[in-house]
């Protein structure tokens, strides 16, 4: 096949369905279709020997781009042109893929629906009643539509996971340090990973090849081998010892949900594998640290958005302070309104220690929880959301009701283990999502499993 026809099959399909969907803010047609040619013209009759060589992507919008508009969803970068590439993007161009546009997401990440982006809000392709999940919405909604084979997203709390279960494909977020964060528009910057989303795990491992690796530009990417991911698939978990935390598959937990992971585990057992229930009791408390932990690095990194340096600038402003006031005052949304002013209480002498401090402290023991666990088993698995899809606007009066969603991914990002969502059913023609997640850099174990698995 050639290159410029799967580009224009993505773009066809996009034409087809991206009035319902809604999953992108930007389209890339004429660089990406010069692209193609290009590609195409220096291959000739030869065929690539790289496996994602031609291959149609979407990127998530808080991924900056050269030349390409940038907006994390927010009207404060709604003119903004990066003038240089996210490491991820360069290691995309160099494994040959086209990137076709810049997909929708909740205002800088903040968000559990794609109903707080700045500019439109994001369908569920299997049913539009009901949101896409969150923060990468558009990147979830996009490959499960067929609009793009291939995405990134975000995960800060589960971003990744959630989004690519409400949608039913393969989600991915990596081990802290994995991938070079140098280029993502920064959220809580201890938490913050770029993931794949496919639809299928052979993919979505393919695609982690491409981007992982140690970076010269990002001090908290990590200098570890990366593996071949590609190469752990061999649908052989034979010995595998599971672990299903009870936390996971208790209250709040809907029987659907509890009866599809309990379905997959007897697949998995079918396979050669052994489950066993364990507890991390600390995951009760992850919720609420994290919403302190990711606020309070919030309102420091969006300090930047200033109205000077780039973004939005007030014109109604009379003096540098006011510029500074109604800037931020008019280009925010309010959800990021509400996480600034959360994180600068937070971190504000007086209740440093009462609320960060502590928070931080809280982290540790989730971390050792999970350290508890791999000694004896190789992953551990439940749901990835306490329920499916949710109706569009069912959350939005009601902030904290959209924040306990995230209660089975948040522990994951604040230990910076990996953790992958595959589809495991359905219920009510809605998708579900089974949850691994595995040890340090041990992303191959993760693949590994749910390629068996699925
Ligand atoms: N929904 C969570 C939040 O609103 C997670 C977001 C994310 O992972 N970017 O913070």
């Amino acid at each position: 096949v050639k290159v410029s026809e799967l580009v224009e099959e993505s773009y066809q399909r996009i034409q087809e369905v991206e009035s319902k969907v809604q999953a992108f803010l930007t389209l890339d047609e004429e660089t990406a279709r010069a692209k193609a040619k290009q590609l195409d013209e220096a291959l000739g009759s030869d065929e690539s020997n790289q496996p994602l060589f031609g291959m149609p992507i979407g990127i998530k919008d808080n991924i900056v781009t050269k030349d390409l508009r940038t907006t994390c969803a927010s009207k404060i970068l709604e003119n903004f042109d990066p003038i240089y590439n996210a490491t991820v993007m360069d290691k995309l161009h160099n494994a040959g893929t086209i990137t076709i546009g810049k997909l929708n997401m909740d205002e800088f990440a903040m968000g559990s629906s794609t109903e707080n982006s700045g500019f439109h809000k994001t369908f569920n392709p299997w049913n539009t009643n009901t949101v896409p999940g969150g923060s990468s919405g558009g990147s979830a909604a996009a490959v499960a539509a067929g609009e793009v084979p291939f995405s990134l997203g975000s995960d800060t709390g589960g971003s990744i996971r959630q989004p690519a279960a409400f949608c039913g494909v393969v989600g991915l977020k990596p081990t802290y340090g994995r991938v070079s964060r140098f280029g993502l528009v920064a959220f809580a910057s201890s938490l913050d990973q770029i993931g794949p989303i496919t639809r299928n795990v052979e993919d979505n491992a393919y695609l982690l090849q491409a981007i992982s690796g140690v970076d010269p530009h990002d001090s908290t990417s990590a200098n570890v081998d990366v593996p071949n991911f590609v190469q752990s698939l061999t649908g052989d978990i034979k010995g595998l010892k599971i672990a299903v935390p009870k936390e996971y598959m208790g209250e709040g937990v809907n029987e659907e949900v509890r009866q599809s992971v309990l379905d997959a585990l007897k697949v998995l057992e079918g396979l050669g594998a052994t489950w066993e229930e364990v507890s991390l009791p600390h995951s009760k408390y992850g919720t609420a640290a994290y919403y302190l932990l990711s606020s309070s690095e919030a309102s420091s990194n969006l300090a930047r958005f200033d109205g000077v340096r780039y973004g939005y600038r007030s014109p109604n402003a009379k003096n540098l302070i006011d510029l500074y006031k109604k800037s931020r005052s008019e280009g925010f949304g309010e959800e990021v309104k509400r996480r600034i002013m959360l994180g600068t209480f937070a971190l504000s002498s007086g209740y440093y220690d009462a609320y960060y401090k502590k928070a931080q402290q809280v982290r540790t023991l989730i971390k050792n929880d999970f350290e508890d666990v791999f000694e004896k088993y190789d992953v551990i698995i439940g749901p990835t959301t306490p329920t499916p899809a949710f109706k569009i606007g069912e959350k939005t009066s009601d902030p904290l009701t959209m924040y306990a969603n995230d209660v089975l991914t948040i522990p994951v990002n604040l230990a910076g283990v990996p953790g992958i969502s595959v589809p495991c059913g359905f219920t009510n023609g809605l998708p579900l999502g089974l949850q691994i997640i595995g040890k340090h850099f041990d992303e191959a174990t993760i693949y590994k499993v749910a390629h068996a698995f699925e």
